[in-house]
């Protein structure tokens, strides 16, 4: 109702709903800081393939250690993020980061890729491929060791330029996942126009597997869909045995969720990369075909 009412009633609401605004504007400048003061930091959680349980890649996510709030998860602060183009810098500062910790790992693992998530707006913006080669170059990582992570409705409101953007990255090696798949447009009509390499689906479909058949029917039609385009899939969200062994059965071909590693310290996945390791590593096969 107050919401309704509009500001006047706004001026007259409780003070925490006060504080709540001040606490907002407060945050935003924090936000401002968090790069420059070093209080973010990633966490890797590992990406397992399904046919050999090995880990050659991972997914960088983002944290932020606030002076005073303490440990603050992307939820909490991504919304103002992206609301104020901050996200640009912080995930500029992502992908430098995640090039450097996948270089550290193929020390061991010489195949071992690292996912980054890119908000929307870094798709209108053309020095994202310049960003993300310099953080590659500067790393000494290959092209083709960095997955750029975007969501359905970023792509989906793609106009030319940013198809033409898409294109470029795919052509320089860099791998593009279309991330939460299945949560945005049910058209696939896009699917043709986006240059993708692989899908990762959604966690809601992963969640429900077992007792709704129309979950079921999805995971595996987005699998065959995957295969029939030449891309890699990726189950995400993949917590207990049971939705194991059922995104197995459909022949998904990654998996990644508490069940394998729940998202963890540069170290810890170091650890991790090094005992899934198969003795002779196999070098990353590329899913190759782009629509
Ligand atoms: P996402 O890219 O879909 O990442 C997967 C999220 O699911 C992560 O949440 C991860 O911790 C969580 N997750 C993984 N396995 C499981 C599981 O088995 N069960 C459950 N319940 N959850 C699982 P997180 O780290 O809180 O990140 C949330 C979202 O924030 C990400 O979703 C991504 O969209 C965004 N994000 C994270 N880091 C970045 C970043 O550096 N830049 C941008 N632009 N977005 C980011
Ligand atoms: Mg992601
Ligand atoms: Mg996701
Ligand atoms: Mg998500």
């Amino acid at each position: 109702a107050a919401k309704a009412a509009g500001k006047s009633a706004y001026r007259r609401c409780t003070p925490a709903l006060r504080e709540s605004a001040v606490g907002r504007a407060e945050l935003i400048a924090d936000l401002r800081r968090a790069v420059d003061e070093q209080q973010l930091h990633l966490e890797f959680q590992p990406i397992v393939d399904l046919s050999t349980g090995t880990v050659r890649s991972a997914e960088a996510l983002v944290r932020w250690r606030h002076p005073r709030l303490g440990m603050l998860s992307p939820a909490r602060f991504l919304p103002l993020a992206e609301e104020t183009g901050l996200i640009l810098p912080i995930d500029r500062w992502v992908i430098h980061e995640a090039c450097r910790a996948a270089a550290t790992w193929q020390a061991q693992v010489p195949s071992a890729t690292v996912a980054v998530n890119i908000a929307a707006a870094h798709l209108q913006r053309p020095d994202l491929i310049a960003t993300v080669t310099e953080a590659t170059a500067g790393a000494g990582l290959a092209p083709r060791a960095l997955t750029l992570e975007l969501t359905e409705s970023a792509l989906i409101e793609g106009s030319d330029a940013v198809i033409d953007r898409l294109g470029q990255l795919r052509e320089l090696g860099i791998r593009i996942a279309i991330d939460d798949f299945g949560t945005g447009y049910s058209s696939l009509s896009y699917l043709h126009r986006i240059p993708a390499t692989e899908l990762k689906i959604d966690r809601s479909f992963v969640a429900r597997l077992s007792e709704d058949t129309r979950a079921y029917a999805t995971v595996e039609m987005v699998t065959r869909l995957a295969g029939a385009y030449g891309l890699g899939v990726v189950a995400e969200g993949v917590e207990t045995e049971r939705q194991h062994d059922a995104v197995a059965a459909i022949g998904c071909v990654q998996g990644q969720g508490y069940r394998y590693g729940r998202p963890a310290a540069l170290d810890e996945l170091r650890t991790v990369l090094a005992g899934s390791a198969p003795a002779t590593v196999s070098d990353v096969a590329e899913s190759g075909l782009t629509l």
